[in-house]
């Protein structure tokens, strides 16, 4: 597929620069770097179970995380966070402190980064969205079962069980 100058609209070329395939144009030398997408979510227990989502659209659909979303370019990753956890579960949540750091190179939509952050549930009310199919705060029992959304979602998932003392054995896929 031809991709074109997000600059001035040249199509772009494909050279090596800085020891990386990389598409720059060659009207006015504007190079498409990729990099991560970021992302930021919530990690929320309550009487010992998880706070997860069930994914109702691909990529994963059908699978469970944690609610998160991207940055937007003005955002922190706390407040993306927040925003993200109201908009896919209807809870207005705080921040807590930062669970963890997260990489995945399995999503179609791009490689990237996850800071997930422990937090608390102010109020709100819980409600699916149409994007997702259920919520609910699981078990470590009930979580092993699920299916994940990628190597992220399950490192973030792994992690919490060993907060719980269990180490999941399961594959992510
Ligand atoms: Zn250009």
């Amino acid at each position: 597929m031809n991709h074109y100058c997000l600059e001035c609209g040249t199509q772009l070329d494909t050279r090596i620069i800085e020891d990386r395939k990389r598409e720059i144009c060659p009207a006015c030398g504007w190079i498409h770097y990729k990099q991560y997408k970021v992302s930021a979510g919530v990690r929320i227990e309550k009487d010992g179970r998880l706070l997860l989502v069930k994914r109702g659209i691909d990529p994963w659909k059908g699978h469970w995380y944690m609610p998160a979303g991207f940055l937007e370019v003005d955002e922190d990753p706390e407040e993306a966070a927040v925003r993200e956890a109201f908009e896919e579960t209807g809870l207005k949540v705080k921040t807590l402190r930062l669970a963890g750091v997260y990489t995945y190179k399995d999503d179609p939509r791009g490689n990237g980064i996850v800071f997930l952050y422990d937090a608390e549930i102010l109020g709100g009310t819980m409600q699916i969205t149409n994007e997702t199919e259920k919520i609910g705060f699981l078990s470590a029992e009930e979580v092993m079962q699920l299916k994940f959304t990628g190597i992220s979602g399950f490192n973030q998932i792994q992690d919490w069980l060993k907060t719980k003392g269990v180490l999941m054995e399961i594959d992510h896929a």
